[in-house]
Parts: C-alpha cells; structure tokens; sequence
C-alpha cells in the first residue's frame, strides 16, 4: 500500500490526521475513489442510510457586508433587492410542511431590518408549525445568539469560509477574523449545533490551508459541516478568478466525514452548480444531508449568489420528486425525524 493509502486507513480508525497528512490526501489524486469509498463507510457506519432534507427559506437578499465572491455584497448594485415578510415566510414555512420536511433553515444576508426581536417572533411562529430551525443569518452578538435559542432556534450555520487569517481579511473588507471565530465560540456556548465550513478554491488559498480549515472544524467540534466550491461571479471583484474544483471540494468534505464521522454534512448547492449529479457524488462520499430550497420563484431568481445556481428551473414539488428518486436510486432512504446530530461515537 501507498502512503496515502494507509494514511486514508488510519483516519478511519481513529479520526485524526496530522496537517501533513490531509495534505498528502488532499494532493494526491490517484486514491479518491479509495477515499470516497471510505468515507462512505464511515458515513454508513455513524448517521447511517437516511438522508434528512431541510427546506431552506432565503428570506432577504439585502447585505450589509461586502464579501468580495458573493453576488448579495453590499456594492453589488445590479442586483434586486427583496425582502419578506413575517407573513410570506410563514407561507413558505406551511408549504415545507405539505412537502414533508422537518427543518427550516432561514438564511439572508446580514440585514439590520430583522432586529432581535423581529427575528425572535419569526423563529417563534414558526416553530409553532413543529420544526426544528436552523439559522443562517450571519455575525451577531453572544446576546443575540442567546435570544434566539431562547426563542426556539436549534442550529447555526456561520462558515469561516477560510482558517488563513490574511485571506479571511482580503475577502471581507471590514470584517475580522477574530470576530468570525468568536461568533462560533459564541453559538456553541449558546446551546447551538453549530454549522460551519468553507469555500474551496479562494484565489490564492493552499492545500495546507484547507488542511487547516478541517483541522479547525475538528477543534471546534462542529456539529455540521457545509462546504463547496468558489463559483466566480461576474458581478463581484472576483469575476476574473478561476472557479474552485467539486473533485478537491468533494475531497475536503470526504476528510472532513473521516475526522468528524458522526456530524451532519450537506451535499452542498454549489457541488451541484459545477456537475449536475455533483449532490449524488457527495451523497456517496460522506454527505448526509440536502437542503431543497422552498423560496418563491421570485426570490430565489433575486438571491444570486452565483450565476447559475442549481435548482432555479425546478418548482419545489419537482425538485422534491427529483432529489427522493435520486437518492432512493442510490440506495438511501429519507428521514422522517428532525436530523439532529446523534452520536454513535459509543
Ligand atoms: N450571510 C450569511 C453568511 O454569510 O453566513 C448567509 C448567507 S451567505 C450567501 C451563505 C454562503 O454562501 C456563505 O457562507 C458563502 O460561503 C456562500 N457563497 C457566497 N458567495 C459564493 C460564491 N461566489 N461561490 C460559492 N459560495 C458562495
Ligand atoms: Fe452578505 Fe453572506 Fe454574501 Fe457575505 S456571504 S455578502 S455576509 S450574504
């Protein structure tokens, strides 16, 4: 056996790799069908065959922020700006019902208008309707983060996007590092299952950076993991950079399953972007998770993170149907229950 092979061999019994080691994986692509393979193993082996599908809500568009790859930024004027209501949201909430899901996950961007205690009510109505809730709303205080577990809130999804600090702080003009850190210290503190992740292929970012990135997932003892490829946007100041690879994303994530095998990891919307059966590889390389988006046709075509978004022509019934067959196709099944992450570590 090769190197890499036996490396791949230890992670599995024991979850722990050194940078050094997840870097020679990580490099080496002669061994990924290997890896996937294994990470599928373990997958199977702690969360097992179901697979839980939380129906994501993108609320607003309108961003405070002015992160340098994402098409909400702040300076990006050629976007359509929405924004709902308490009223619209809940509709979407009703309609994620009728299509069986038991999680909502309500994402925007870092938008002032949802106060504390306007974002307190939404959580609190909609979990009058019985799901469990995730949140994906960005960088707020320890005091805010506490308000809304209190209100019923369960799940936090912050990426740190990237562990190298210089290039945390290229990418989000005014925004620091320490405080992204912080903030998921904070969540954690709270009582949140916290998500976090990354983009894979920033301009610049190394192999031993993202070696960092899992190295910090596992320090933090994330309890989900969402990550995927940097898709350029031609209206952000990243519109020239090459978009990072699904194959090193898919990698990343397969690590990721090897050194945390019992958290929850999305098979993420930007895998699907770059290959259109981009979910189902996941799915078989250590994901556990989709997130089938319920936003209305309107909205979803305004929340332009990136061109070309997966899932913009189907209707949330077709895609439903589509993504249950896929995954029944593959030998998983869909979760009934809320997806919360179980510990089989025992
Ligand atoms: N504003 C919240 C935040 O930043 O945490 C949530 C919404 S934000 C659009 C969700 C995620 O989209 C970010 O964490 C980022 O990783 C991802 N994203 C933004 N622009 C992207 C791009 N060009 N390619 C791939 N992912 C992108
Ligand atoms: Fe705003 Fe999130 Fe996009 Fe950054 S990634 S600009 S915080 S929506």
């Amino acid at each position: 056996m090769t190197e890499t092979f036996e490396i791949i061999e230890k992670a599995v019994q024991s979850h722990s790799l050194t940078r050094e080691e997840i870097s020679v994986i990580l490099k080496d692509d002669s061994i990924n069908d290997f890896l996937f393979k294994a990470a599928d193993k373990v997958r199977q082996k702690y969360v097992g065959d179901e697979v839980h599908l939380r129906g994501l809500i993108e609320f607003s568009n309108i961003c405070r922020c002015n992160c340098k790859y994402c098409g909400l930024r702040k300076d990006n004027n050629l976007v359509k700006r929405y924004r709902m209501d308490i009223k619209e949201i809940l509709n979407l909430a009703q309609r994620a019902k009728q299509y069986g899901y038991r999680t909502i996950v309500l994402q925007s961007g870092e938008d002032a208008f949802f106060s504390k205690e306007k974002m307190c009510e939404i959580i609190k109505e909609i979990k009058k309707l019985d799901f469990a809730i995730t949140l994906s709303i960005g960088e707020k205080t320890f005091e805010e983060y506490k308000a809304y577990k209190a209100a019923g809130a369960d799940r936090y999804l912050l990426r740190i996007e990237t562990t190298d600090k210089n290039l945390y702080e290229k990418m989000h003009p005014s925004m620091s590092f320490d405080n992204r850190v912080r903030c998921l210290y904070d969540l954690k503190k709270a009582g949140f299952e916290t998500g976090t992740g990354c983009l894979v292929g920033l301009p610049s970012q190394t192999i031993e950076s993202l070696a960092d990135d899992i190295l910090f997932f596992k320090e933090l003892d994330a309890d989900m993991i969402g990550l995927g490829p940097f898709i350029p946007n031609p209206q952000t100041p990243l519109k020239d950079e090459t978009a990072g690879d699904l194959i090193l994303s898919i990698k990343v994530m397969a690590v990721t399953r090897l050194l945390l095998p019992d958290i929850n990891i999305p098979a993420t919307t930007a895998m699907e972007t770059l290959q259109p059966d981009g979910r189902i590889m996941a799915l078989k390389s250590g994901a556990n998770v989709v997130m089938p988006n319920v936003t209305c046709e309107d909205c979803k075509q305004k929340y332009e993170i990136y061109p070309g978004k997966a899932g913009l022509n189907n209707s949330p019934e077709e895609y439903k149907r589509v993504i249950t067959s896929k995954i029944e196709a593959i030998g998983r099944t869909i979760s009934d229950g809320y997806g919360f992450r179980t510990s089989r570590l025992n």
